[in-house]
């Protein structure tokens, strides 16, 4: 099985693990419009899809989780870019 970016196929992750992805409302338009191409560049659209979506917080904790192992992601997650994830996880350790 090929590993894509979400980590399917590189073992550490199950089918179970990526129920809620069937709810993603990015999944019904274009994958596209979550890459990031640039600050203010077309992310308004997807995030004000995301800030509707129903796994939002699913999303951001499968981000995080990734992000962890992995380093950081490209791409709109959770209606948070690579930057913002960083700032709020940066934030939240300094709260800890
Ligand atoms: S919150 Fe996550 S799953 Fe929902 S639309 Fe945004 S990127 Fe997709």
């Amino acid at each position: 099985m090929a590993q894509g970016r979400c980590g399917i196929g590189d073992g550490r992750v199950t089918a179970d693990r990526y129920a809620w992805m069937d709810a993603a409302l990015c999944a019904q338009a274009d994958p596209e419009a979550w890459t990031e191409t640039g600050p203010g560049h077309g992310s308004r659209q997807p995030k004000r899809i995301c800030g509707e979506c129903p796994v939002r917080p699913d999303c951001t904790a499968h981000a995080n989780r990734l992000e962890a192992v992995d380093g950081a992601m490209t791409g709109i997650w959770g209606g948070a870019s690579q930057q913002q994830r960083r700032v709020t996880r940066r934030q939240m350790g300094e709260a800890a």
